[in-house]
């Protein structure tokens, strides 16, 4: 595990602290750099996708005959193809939001830095939790 040590303002009180809290230490605004709220999108979509993969795989395997074993890895690799094509344009969707809420942190930050810093940190996160797709 890699140790980040990428200093964020909090939208609250405006003080610097590690991009990695959860919490605020000095005003106890939770969230502070308004991170869940679009890790919550990106993981709706990824689980969406992984859904829809998974169904469309069954949908295609049920076309072919063939016995257990043979579906079993026609599931596997098709759902994997299918994830990474959705992950793809969830990707990129993602990137357009984040783009778009820089430019509300530029505004609570009141300079272009402070929210490039936050677009990189957040963009980081938004991979990781992307990186099965
Ligand atoms: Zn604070």
């Amino acid at each position: 595990m890699e140790i980040e040590n990428t200093l964020l303002t909090c939208v609250s009180c405006k003080r610097q602290l590690n991009s990695e809290v959860d919490k605020c230490p000095h005003c106890g605004k939770k969230d502070p750099f308004m991170f869940k709220k679009i890790e919550k999108k990106a993981g709706f979509l990824m689980f969406l996708d992984i859904l829809i993969s998974f169904l469309l795989a069954i949908k295609i395997c049920s076309l072919f005959g063939g016995g257990l074993v043979v579906l079993a890895i026609l599931l596997w690799v098709l759902t994997a193809v299918f994830a990474k094509i959705g992950g793809f344009f969830i990707k990129k969707h993602m990137d357009n939001t984040v783009l778009k809420m820089k430019d509300e942190m530029k505004t609570i930050y009141g300079n272009d830095e402070e929210a490039n810093e936050w677009r990189l940190a957040m963009t980081k996160r938004i991979y990781d939790l992307l990186k099965y797709c």
